[in-house]
Parts: C-alpha cells; sequence; structure tokens
C-alpha cells in the first residue's frame, strides 16, 4: 500500500511518492505557482565515509561529477544548459549527505533531467580535468583559511575522539587528494563512487508545474539506470568524546576581534525523538529573552550581549548541545559565574519547567507555522525535501520539522540529567588568549585544559539569583486562526483614512490566504535628517530604541510577529509582519517605546559606541560599495555619508538626544499602510487609535520633500572618495531629466540591452576587474543608469576611458543583433517588470514602495512593461546618443583611486566636487 505524507491544508502541492526498481526514492511535486522546474538529489554519503588516507574525497566527488558523462562528454556543457535556459545549480557536500540541485525553466526540464542523471549512471572522471578540479578544491581550502568558522570548526575536530569519523578533515587539498606512486587519486574516485554511490542510498525529488504522470514515466525510464548494490550504510559505533575529551576547556584564538563562551553539554543521538522533539521544548525555556531569563539577567549586569541556546553539531550517533554566549569584556573575566548563573537556570528548569500549557504553547506555534507557510522557491522545496526523505518516516517528510506529539516528560528528564558538570565541555573565544598549539591545516592557536574539580565545585557556591524565572504565558499566541473571509476583493491599497496628519492605506488580502499581515508606519519629521548631526542622531534613536524593545516584544517575536525600524529620508519607518491577532498589540508597545526619553546612560554609551564602530568600519567596505553608498549621499539632499556622520556623533551627548527628539515628535506627518489579514472595521479602528496618538503627540506636519540633485546642464561631474584600499574603483551615473514613464522605460530597456555586453567586454575579455557591471537605478523616482568597475589592474582614468569607449561602440553593436533577438530582448524584460510575487511580503513591500513612489494606482510597472513594445532601436540608439555622447554629457563619475594605481595619471575634470555640503546647498533641485 502507498504510504501517504501528512499535508499542511494549505499547500496547493500534489506529492507522489515512489520506490523505483533499483531501490531508489522519489518524490514527485506539482506545483501549480511553480515559474521553473526543480530537481535535487541527496545521496547518504559524506566526509565522513573518505578514506582516512583520502581526506576531502566525497567533497571531491562532488565536484568531479559535474564534469561530463557519457552522453555529455563535454566538461562545462551541463552549467552551459542550465543558465542558458535561465537556471541555477550547485551542490553542497556535508558530513553525511552529499546534496545536487537545479532549477530550469520549464521547456527545458526534461532535457536538463537527462544531464542531471546522468551524473549518477555514468559519470566520466575524465582524466584530463582531475588536475584542475583538485586545484579548485584546493582553492576552495584555501580561501577559508581566515574564517573562523572553519578554523574553529578544525579545533573541534582535533579535540574530539580521534577514531571518530567527525575528526577527520572534511574539505580536501592538494595534498590529501594528490597522485601518489602507483595510487592515482582518479582510481580512488571511482572506487569511492562505486562503492557508495548506491541508488538505494540516494532521494530524489522533483518539482514542476505540469502533471506528474509523464514526469513519474520519465524517472522510471531514466532513474532506474543509476546502479543499486545495496549499498549498507555503516558508520563505526564509537562515542564522540570519551572521557579524555570530556570535562575540558578550550581556548581559541580567533581573527576576528570576538568574544565567546560556548558551554557543551554532548548527548547521544535524539532523532528517533523528532516526534516529541525534547529539545525544542528546552530550548525554549533555556534560550527565552523575556524577563527573569537567563539571557535578561546576564545582560543586566553586563556580562553578556547575546545568548543562544540549542545549536550545536548533529549526527548519526550524537548531538551536542551548546548554549553559547557573546560576552562583554567583563563576561570575558567572568566566566565561572556565568556558568554557575546557567546551572541555577538548568535547575530552574529541572525543578519546575515541565507544564503541558509550556509545551502546548510551542507546538501551536509549530502547528501555525506548518498551516501556513509562505509560498517557497521549487529549487528550496526540492532541497529541503530531498534531506528531509532520509531523516522521517514517508509521512513526515513535510511535517516532521514541525510535529510536536506531546510532552515525553521521561525522555526530557533524561535529557536533561546529561546537563552535568561531568559531561560538559567549554569554549573560549577572545582575541589575547593564552595558547600553545595550532590547529593542523588552518593553523589556529588554540589549547586544551582540563576543568579543576575545585572549579566546578565553584560553580555551585553562588546563592540562586532571585530574578531568574520561567517565562509567563504569552499573551501574543492566540488559537490556531484561520484567515478572515474576503470582504470583495479589490485590485489595490485603498485610502480609508485621511487628515493633515495621517493617510492609512488598507487592503485585505485574499490571494495568499494566510493569516498574516504587514503593517507599515512612516513618520515624516522636518527634523529628522534635516542637517548630517541630526540624521545621526536619528540613527543612534533607532538603535537605541531596538536595543531597548528586545526584551519587551520578545514573546510577540515568538508567536511570529515581527518588526523593524529603520531610517529614509523623511524620518523612519516601523515595519510589523507575521501573523495577525497580536499585531495592534505589538504596534502600541513599539510606539509607547518609541516616545520614551529615559534611555539609561550605560545603554547610551555602549550603542553610541557600535554605532561609531560600524560606521567607522564603512572605510574597509569593497571601493565598489562605497561608491554605491556615495551616489545616494551625494544627490540625496537628505542622505549622509557613514564616515561625516560619525564625526557628528562623537559629540553627542544622551542630554541632546533627548531634546532633539522633542524636537522630532513635536511636528509629525504619518503615512501607514495594513496589507494582508486584517478587515477594514479593524483597520478603521487601528487609524482612529493611531490619530489620537498623534494628537497627544504633536502637531501636524507636513510630509518632508524627497529632494534629488539635479545634475542637469552642468557636464561631467567629477567627486573622488578617499581610498583605503588596493583596488580602484569607478561609478558613472546618467540622470533622467524627467519622470514619465517613457523615460523609465528607456532607462530600463538602455540597461537591459546593454548590460551582458558591458559585463562580457570589460570583464570577460578586457579583464579589467571581477565586479563589473550596469544597474538601472531609480533615485527618489527619478530614472538614471549607472555603469560600473572596481578594478585591481587599472585606475579610474583607464576605466572612465574604457567605459567611454564601449559605450561609444555600443550602437554599433546594438545594429548588428537581428531583429528576433530585439523583440526577445524586450519581451524578456517585459517579463521581468511584470512578474507576479510569490507571497504576501513581496506583494506587500511592492504596494508599499509604491505608495512612497507615488504611484497611487499601483500599475506603474504594468505600464511600463507596455511601452516596452513600442520602442524600436532608432529610438534607443538616439536616446543614449543625445544623453551619453554629446561631447560633455552630463553625468556624474564617482572614483577612487587604489593604493596599487597611485602612480597612474590621476583622473581630472574641470567641475570637481570638494565640498560636498556646499555642492548640495547650490544644486538645482529635482522634485517629482
Ligand atoms: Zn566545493
Amino acid at each position: 500500500m502507498p504510504q501517504t505524507l501528512k499535508i499542511s491544508p494549505n499547500d496547493p502541492r500534489e506529492y507522489r511518492h515512489l520506490v523505483l526498481s533499483n531501490q531508489l526514492t522519489v518524490l514527485l511535486v506539482r506545483d501549480p505557482s511553480a515559474s521553473k522546474s526543480a530537481g535535487a538529489m541527496t545521496v547518504k554519503v559524506g566526509q565522513f565515509d573518505d578514506p582516512c588516507d583520502r581526506e576531502g574525497m566525497a567533497h571531491f566527488l562532488e565536484h568531479m561529477l559535474f564534469l561530463g558523462t557519457d552522453k555529455y562528454p563535454v566538461a562545462g556543457e551541463y552549467q552551459q544548459f542550465i543558465s542558458q535556459n535561465g537556471g541555477s545549480h550547485n551542490a553542497w557536500t556535508g558530513p553525511e549527505f552529499t546534496s545536487y540541485y537545479f532549477d530550469v525553466k520549464p521547456d527545458a526540464y526534461h532535457e536538463a533531467l537527462d544531464r542531471f542523471c546522468q551524473f549518477f549512471t555514468a559519470p566520466l572522471f575524465d582524466e584530463h580535468l582531475v588536475d584542475k578540479e583538485r586545484q579548485s578544491v584546493d582553492s576552495e581550502f584555501k580561501m577559508k583559511l581566515q574564517d573562523d568558522t572553519r578554523r574553529f570548526y578544525q579545533v573541534h575536530k582535533e579535540t574530539v575522539n580521534p577514531l571518530h569519523p567527525f575528526s577527520k578533515f572534511s574539505v580536501g587539498n592538494q595534498q590529501t587528494l594528490d597522485d601518489r606512486d602507483g595510487q592515482p587519486v582518479r582510481d580512488a574516485l571511482i572506487d569511492f563512487h562505486q562503492s557508495h554511490y548506491s541508488a538505494n542510498l540516494m532521494t530524489l525529488v522533483l518539482v514542476q508545474a505540469e502533471p506528474l504522470d509523464p514526469l513519474e514515466q520519465l524517472v522510471h525510464e531514466q532513474f532506474s539506470q543509476i546502479n543499486n548494490h545495496n549499498g549498507d550504510k555503516q558508520l563505526p559505533d564509537l562515542p564522540l568524546y570519551s572521557d579524555n575529551e570530556l570535562g575540558i576547556e578550550i581556548s581559541i584564538m580567533p581573527i576576528k576581534k570576538a568574544r565567546q563562551l560556548t558551554i557543551t553539554f554532548p548527548l547521544g543521538s535524539l532523532d528517533d525523538w523528532y516526534r516529541h522533539k525534547p529539545l525544542t521544548y528546552l530550548s525554549y525555556l533555556l534560550g527565552h529573552e523575556g524577563e527573569g531569563s537567563l539571557m535578561s539577567v546576564l545582560r543586566q549586569d553586563g556580562y553578556i550581549v547575546q545568548l543562544s541556546a540549542g545549536g550545536g553539531i548533529n549526527g548519526y550517533n550524537f548531538k551536542d548541545y551548546n548554549i553559547s554566549f557573546q560576552l562583554t569584556e567583563l563576561g570575558l573575566t567572568s566566566i565561572d559565574h556565568i556558568i554557575a548563573v546557567t546551572f541555577q537556570f538548568i535547575k530552574l528548569v529541572a525543578d519546575s519547567g515541565f507544564d503541558q500549557w509550556r509545551y502546548q504553547e510551542r507546538q501551536l506555534l509549530l502547528e501555525r507555522a506548518f498551516r501556513y507557510q509562505e509560498q517557497a522557491k521549487p529549487v528550496d522545496i526540492a532541497c529541503h525535501l530531498a534531506v528531509n526523505m532520509h531523516h522521517y518516516d514517508v509521512e513526515d517528510i513535510l511535517y516532521g520539522d514541525y510535529r510536536m506529539d506531546g510532552l515525553e516528560e521521561g525522555i526530557v528528564r533524561q535529557v536533561l540529567a546529561q546537563f552535568t558538570i561531568d559531561n560538559i565541555r567549554l569554549s573560549v573565544v577572545a582575541p589575547d588568549i593564552k595558547t600553545d598549539q595550532q590547529a593542523k591545516w588552518y593553523d589556529t592557536p588554540y589549547a586544551i585544559s582540563p576543568i579543576s574539580a575545585e572549579r566546578k565545585a565553584r560553580w555551585f557556591e553562588l546563592e540562586l539569583d532571585s530574578r531568574l524565572s520561567l517565562p509567563e504565558p504569552n499573551e501574543y499566541i492566540s488559537d490556531l486562526l484561520d484567515p478572515r473571509p474576503s470582504e470583495g476583493n479589490k485590485p489595490s491599497p485603498e485610502v480609508i483614512y485621511r487628515n493633515d496628519q495621517l493617510v492609512f492605506w488598507h487592503k485585505k488580502d485574499d490571494e495568499f490566504n494566510v493569516p498574516k499581515a504587514h503593517l507599515f508606519v512612516a513618520l515624516d519629521s522636518d527634523n529628522c535628517h534635516k542637517t548630517c548631526r541630526a540624521a545621526a542622531i536619528t540613527r543612534l534613536y533607532i538603535n537605541l530604541l531596538t536595543d531597548s524593545l528586545t526584551e519587551i516584544t520578545y514573546a510577540a517575536e515568538v508567536a511570529g510577529l515581527s518588526y523593524n525600524i529603520y531610517p529614509h529620508q523623511g524620518g523612519l519607518t516601523l515595519h510589523l509582519s507575521g501573523f495577525t491577532g497580536g499585531q495592534e498589540r505589538l504596534l502600541a508597545v513599539l510606539l509607547q517605546q518609541a516616545r520614551q526619553r529615559n534611555f539609561p546612560q550605560t545603554r547610551f554609551d555602549d550603542i553610541k559606541q557600535q554605532v561609531l564602530r560600524s560606521w567607522n568600519g564603512s572605510r574597509n567596505a569593497r571601493p565598489i560599495s562605497r561608491l554605491f553608498s556615495a551616489l545616494t549621499t551625494t544627490l540625496q539632499q537628505r542622505s549622509y555619508s557613514p564616515l561625516d556622520m560619525a564625526d557628528e556623533l562623537e559629540t553627542v551627548t544622551l542630554d541632546e538626544l533627548h531634546q532633539h527628539l522633542d524636537e522630532v515628535y513635536s511636528n509629525l506627518r504619518v503615512e501607514s499602510m495594513v496589507y494582508g489579514d486584517w478587515t477594514r472595521v479593524e483597520a478603521e479602528g487601528q487609524a482612529e487609535r493611531l490619530q489620537l496618538l498623534l494628537k497627544e503627540i504633536g502637531q501636524p506636519g507636513s510630509e518632508v520633500p524627497r529632494q534629488l540633485i539635479s545634475i542637469d546642464d552642468k557636464g561631467t561631474v567629477f567627486r573622488e572618495i578617499e581610498s583605503f584600499h588596493q583596488d580602484s574603483a569607478i561609478l558613472v551615473y546618467y540622470q533622467s531629466r524627467s519622470n514619465d514613464l517613457k523615460k523609465m522605460a528607456l532607462f530600463c530597456l538602455l540597461n537591459h540591452a546593454i548590460s551582458s555586453d558591458f559585463f562580457h567586454e570589460l570583464r570577460t575579455k578586457q579583464q579589467l576587474g571581477y565586479m563589473v557591471g550596469t544597474s538601472y537605478v531609480p533615485m527618489n523616482r527619478c530614472p538614471g543608469i549607472i555603469f560600473y568597475i572596481q578594478s585591481p589592474v587599472a585606475g579610474p582614468l583607464q576605466l572612465l576611458e574604457a567605459i567611454d569607449q564601449f559605450i561609444s561602440d555600443f550602437g554599433y553593436a546594438l545594429m548588428q543583433i537581428s531583429n528576433k533577438q530585439w523583440e526577445e530582448t524586450k519581451s524578456a524584460l517585459a517579463n521581468q517588470i511584470s512578474e507576479q510575487d510569490s507571497n504576501l511580503k513581496a506583494k506587500a513591500q511592492r504596494a508599499w514602495v509604491s505608495i512612497g513612489g507615488k504611484d497611487f494606482s499601483f500599475s506603474q510597472r504594468q505600464k511600463v512593461a507596455a511601452l516596452l513594445s513600442n520602442i524600436d532601436r532608432a529610438e534607443l540608439i538616439r536616446f543614449m546618443m543625445e544623453r551619453m555622447r554629446s561631447r560633455d554629457p552630463n553625468r556624474l563619475v564617482l572614483h577612487t583611486s587604489g593604493s596599487s594605481h597611485s602612480d597612474m595619471t590621476p583622473l581630472k575634470g574641470a567641475q570637481q566636487i570638494t565640498d560636498l555640503a556646499g555642492f548640495k546647498h547650490q544644486a538645482k533641485l529635482l522634485e517629482f
């Protein structure tokens, strides 16, 4: 009898589970909304299976499978086929599994599958490619030598039971994969493939929009060819840690300035208990962030910045339970204190943490998440399910991650009983920590020391901290809600409330049918970003506010409601998203907190330092990113560079911040929108409450103009950005004189027509750099286009000459393409512009952007797409000539000269912006 999957009631997909004659397990998925078709194959073979003298073999094999098969012998043919058909492909190798996946446009799916299947039936392992691919594995290894995660991972491997397969080096490199006397690596490769790649150890998931019958037939024909030798997976039944590796503290020196403590309790595998999820339950208590939680108490006392509970490596016979702390300087010198408080909290959980209602809260959240999943991409569905098929029974392939059958107190207690001083490992990461050895391959400095009995005893000397408590019932969690019935589907948001201070938009969504909504509240206040100093303070305020909200809003976050506060040119925006039911309450909490004027001095000092560090750190950003950011700060009247804001922020005091807030809140104008499962009546109620509150706060203000600096009639204007990097970079911006739809269509089309040629010419052929491109850039509703290059080999002058030469040749190139290509270019762009949004989030965000862009008919992009078909080549060329080919075209050139090009001729023009504030002050302004 065929087994059936438990499917979410709101899942529109159709599933078919089969086992082929060669024991390959297959899941076929029909997703009517899929715009691409996808496939994923997960093989139960991984780094743990590497031969001891050939570490990295599983990974190397993953690379080699892509490089030619019997039927498609040319290396690169698969990759080319996929990308020519609008798809993508990739693979990964993990400790116990390896996965291959791709997506592609539907009409190329069968051909893609034919190629994909060949990896598993007839790979060539072409001799001539072995060396090149080994080098690419080696460079992958070298590229991560400075990556702390990898560096710590190697230390972890060296501090476990050396007989356990986890101890093996997993990536591989030139040395582990070399050709030895009489033992070429290719022989080992073929051996490995033959012994481990067996159909019975593979799971295949295919996703497409079309009916499944023809696909099923094709799968039988193609994938039954995969060899089955009833591979039997046997990993050694040895403990991950023997007594030698327990009760130790590992000190590790990072490259980044991190300070971190991890307490690890090794547990056996708990996979069999996935139906009850004892660890999910425990992590819910230990990782809680509300009042009285472990995190709250340790943060209050200044020991930690962040806590996370429940992570840690996980495999066939092991699971590390980690409680990790990001430490402050004080925390680093108080590690034993932190451990002591942690054990107090664990005891609290053991003594009074077993309540049905707590489990049920968690259960309800997962049940709701299962029921109302947002649409995922076909390739993500395929990848996810192909892994799940290895872990869960058939009925749980979709449901396993969410299933919580009930509180099994016995098993939770059994787990908790392993949280002891004898079953513990500590790891401490800090910049100046004492070390006495180096990890193999990565040279990570580290040291191991046993934890003494006296030290362990000290962990229990502390008196119980009376502030510690278990979480209260979560008021944001409501019962399972169904989305409200339709109110007659309106095509787009409507204004339901308007006066001189507030405009409120509403759209009840009936399309995605989930009890979720997005609520935006944009506050405009002239004082927010009037000057650089004001903008710096506003941003500091947003950070302080967000910090002060962490504990208060934790319960809401747990219940699936999230929020984000961010600045915009006219002020700041609150964006709430997630399940309806608690959103009104959460908004009230946010607004209440936003009005407070009593930020503590200590938090002010800490957060100010954090913000300063981050702004000053913008020096280290890639040169091209600094030019992107300079583009907005040069042209938007109310945007300022992070470094300029940092200068101002240095001298800002807490009093000044409070004073600034009085000014900001004295005049407000608010634009708000709720999109999703809110009825009109609910939205009207919200609008009225918001209006009452605004009256209380201050006077009505007006909308802050989003002004853009005009570069019309100026010729080429240059601005040099200070360099902190070896590479040079350039960004050339052309601005539209007006913002009518036709101009949008022309700039969009120009970018679309030009971008791949530009990339091909300047990156591939001239090899000027890796980051090369063009982009359509609408700024404050004004269309424009940019050309950019970051280059290790050329200075700004040479880069500008290359761009100008390209532009001057492009008109001719455009004349050369066939009519058919031209029409295809236009229709591809039209499709891209009018693509449907696949989930509520994307849809809501797009509507909000339309409101910001004053596109109140919400139809701008359809209109732009429609205009494309009438643009002919001559018109586009004329458009380009007028704007870009005149002797001194109106444009802005931003550039930075890298340290390796200091001897090259500098880029200089007649018009140079040296005093940005002065330039912006005198400039003509565009305001659409
Ligand atoms: Zn790789």
